[in-house]
């Protein structure tokens, strides 16, 4: 009888971890008890464990089917650096190295084989032989030709089953729709599986919304800020990936580019270098993504506007994995809807996809909590809101726009409905363009109503009348924009239109001074990411697989400075903490002594000032003695008093200065710095005297 108990132990000890996530001990219960599960989980929602741990308990071996070569090696390196058995099976070894690994299988001196359903039939001859205690599928959906990603290989999985009838399988998958689900269940004659749908919510994942104008110099403000943090940006064309890692490049930002159409050696290498946090941001198209387990990865940017919501969902759950806060960005733009658009239309499944887009859409809209309508789309009902959207941060704010409907309305009326969206604009501010001259437009009534209202905030009025629903857009007769049976109520019964106020271009609607983060380059976790990445690199491991940034962040907080310490670390289990505690350890020690050294010698300081001061010399003279100015020696003695060493301050100030000081104080509203004092009195008070002065003020202040 294996406890709960048992598998905490197991689960600290190997992976380093306190506590199961939402499902997982469940998962590996009904593993454990011999039954076929299917597990929906998440991007990052922790899948991996739900075999590997069971993998660890059972007697015999763990087959896991993987896609993907990459995610192979990396999650066999993983195990490796938790001191887990595990190996991986696929075209690119040699017969010698398969062999080699097939008989390590046999002789049960390895836990885990990672291999692809492609590469099955290498087992062929050994599967009589070999103990196989449970068969994993990871991205089970890759069976289903309903879902994307469909791989024909994993369509000939349904004979596992058949071939091992008592083997537990589990078959996991981040894609949750329920034709899906059915088609996975069938297809691998899983029997009764036990189903496990886990919360979609990524909390970790901060939703924003913004729109696209001049998105270039908004992604690198936003990359300037976090100069550290590894991101993606994904973009629609190859052509974009590439313009823009140049443009990113040339302003010395550490970024490539990466889609089907480079050389596959190109791409290995590019994604190898973002693994190992050589390259820092990925311009990519959708191709990217799938075969990366990247921790750290902190932040995702939504260059276009995604085709659907199970793709937008997916690609912003590469950020974060590790638990740890990241950022995700979507910029917004009416032209890559049409372009979507027409995609769509001209496509497979036309209607499905435009209805899709649609989706896509109204989450870009939203006027309420983002994640409410991610997750509603997941069929998860959640009735609070996030607090971690824009729209949570920012609620947008009405005012009544029926003025603003009505001129627009009418403009779409008086064009004949046959124009589009910028032609409307340009009407409506009575530009003096040459197709409205040749159209003859500038003679029409109404022509210039709207002067007064920026090209922009029309555009986006524009566009939220569609949205409620008053007008249309052609999508069949070159995006000519149509009026819906809603606008008569507008334009002849005077029904009132709550428009929401224009965002300005260019402005994050989220990002305040607070948000803001400046990055500490002396800080402890700087020295732990050199110190992990050092490791890595001698390893030819990722860098997040010798610890994750939230282990990083854990010791940066606790600064364990001794093993038993340190395995208290979330992330830090037995084999880890033998290979790498000691390094770690070290740092952190290091970097403790470095702190004290530099404390005591402020503190120092202070105390040779005191002593002189206490021998009798005048300040003056203490000055001129350790070389240093009389306004720091002032400040010495300032600090010393404030401390509670006993100095009588009040002969280097007179009582009036000292209440001229304190009223200034309540006036200015007692600021940090002392300049501001400085200007106040025009500079006829110094800044001796001040320092001196607050010192004495505060002391009294905290005395009463
Ligand atoms: P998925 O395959 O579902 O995308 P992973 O299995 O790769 O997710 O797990 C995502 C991240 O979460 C990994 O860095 C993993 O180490 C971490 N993780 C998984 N389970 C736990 C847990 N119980 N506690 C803390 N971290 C976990
Ligand atoms: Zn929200």
């Amino acid at each position: 009888m294996i406890t709960s108990q048992i598998l905490h132990t197991t689960l600290k000890e190997n992976f380093g971890f306190e506590k199961f996530r939402s499902n997982q001990e469940e998962i590996i219960n009904t593993i454990l008890n011999g039954n076929d599960t299917l597990a929906i989980m998440p991007t990052g929602g922790g899948k991996s464990i739900c075999f590997q741990l069971p993998a660890l308990l059972f007697p015999g071996i763990t087959i896991v089917i993987s896609p993907l070569i990459a995610l192979m090696k990396d999650q066999v390196d993983s195990l490796k650096a938790n001191g887990i058995a595990a190996c991986f099976i696929n075209s690119t070894q040699t017969e010698t190295e398969q062999q080699q690994h097939i008989e390590n299988l046999k002789n049960n001196k390895v836990k885990l084989v990672y291999i692809a359903p492609e590469s099955l039939s290498y087992l062929d001859n050994a599967f009589s032989v070999l103990t196989i205690s449970l068969i994993a599928i990871d991205e089970a959906h890759c069976i289903s030709s309903w879902g994307h990603d469909f791989r024909p290989a994993y369509t000939n999985l349904g004979y596992l089953k058949n071939r091992f009838p008592s083997t537990p399988i589990l078959a996991l998958t981040a894609t949750a729709d329920k034709a899906t689900r059915q088609d996975i269940s069938n297809q691998l004659n899983l029997r009764k599986p036990t189903v496990f749908i886990s919360s979609f919510d990524r909390k970790n994942l901060s939703l924003e919304v913004r729109p696209a104008l001049d998105r270039v110099k908004q992604i690198i403000d936003f990359i300037e800020s976090k100069p550290n943090d590894s991101g993606i940006i994904y973009c629609l064309s190859r052509k974009t990936t590439e313009d823009l890692a140049e443009k990113l490049s040339k302003i010395g930002i550490n970024a490539k580019a990466y889609h089907a159409g480079l050389d596959s050696e190109l791409r290995s290498k590019t994604q190898d270098e973002f693994i190992n946090d050589q390259c820092q941001v990925i311009c990519a198209t959708i191709a990217f993504g799938m075969g990366i387990d990247k921790s750290n990865v902190r932040w995702v940017i939504h260059y276009n506007l995604p085709k659907n919501i199970e793709g937008y969902y997916q690609e912003i759950g590469r950020a974060g994995r590790d638990g740890l806060a990241s950022e995700t960005i979507l910029f917004e733009s009416y032209g890559d809807l049409i372009q979507l658009q027409k995609f769509a239309s001209q496509g497979q499944n036309a209607e499905i996809q435009l209805a899709k887009l649609e989706r896509m859409k109204q989450y870009t809209d939203a006027l309420s909590c983002r994640r409410k309508i991610l997750l509603s789309y997941f069929s998860e009902i959640v009735t609070e809101n996030c607090g971690n959207c824009d729209i949570c941060k920012n609620p947008p704010a009405f005012f009544d726009g029926t003025i603003i409907a009505q001129k627009a309305l009418s403009a779409i009326i008086r064009l004949q409905e046959s124009e589009p969206l910028a032609v409307i604009v340009d009407f409506l501010r009575g530009s003096k363009n040459a197709y409205i001259y040749e159209k003859e437009y500038q003679n029409l009534k109404t022509y210039g109503v709207g002067i007064e209202t920026s090209w922009h905030d029309w555009n986006q009025y524009l566009i939220q009348l569609i949205n409620l629903g008053y007008c249309e857009i052609a999508f069949h007769q070159q995006n000519k924009i149509k009026l819906t049976p809603l606008a008569r109520k507008v334009l002849f019964e005077n029904e009132k239109v709550q428009l929401n106020t224009v965002q300005k271009a260019n402005t994050s609607k989220t990002e305040t001074k607070e948000t803001k983060t400046k990055v500490v380059a002396n800080s402890l976790f700087e020295s732990l990411r050199k110190l992990r990445y050092e490791i890595a690199k001698e390893e030819d491991v990722p860098a997040y697989v010798i610890f994750s940034d939230a282990a990083l962040r854990q010791m940066e907080i606790n600064r364990p400075m001794s093993e038993e310490e340190l395995i208290a670390i979330d992330g830090v289990g037995k084999a880890k903490l033998e290979k790498y505690g000691d390094a770690f350890i070290k740092t952190i020690i290091a970097f403790q002594k470095d702190k004290k050294v530099k404390s005591k010698k402020e503190s120092s300081t202070y105390k040779e000032t005191l002593a002189l001061y206490q021998e009798g010399f005048s300040t003056e003279e203490i000055a001129a003695k350790r070389k240093l100015g009389l306004s720091t020696i002032m400040s010495h003695l300032a600090k010393l008093y404030s401390d509670g060493t006993s100095i009588d301050l009040h002969q280097f100030i007179s009582k009036e200065e000292v209440n001229l000081i304190a009223a200034a104080r309540l006036k200015l509203e007692k600021p940090a710095a002392l300049k501001p004092y400085f200007d106040y009195f025009e500079e006829k008070i110094g800044y001796e005297k001040i320092r001196i002065g607050l010192a004495i003020i505060e002391k009294e202040e905290a005395n009463t």
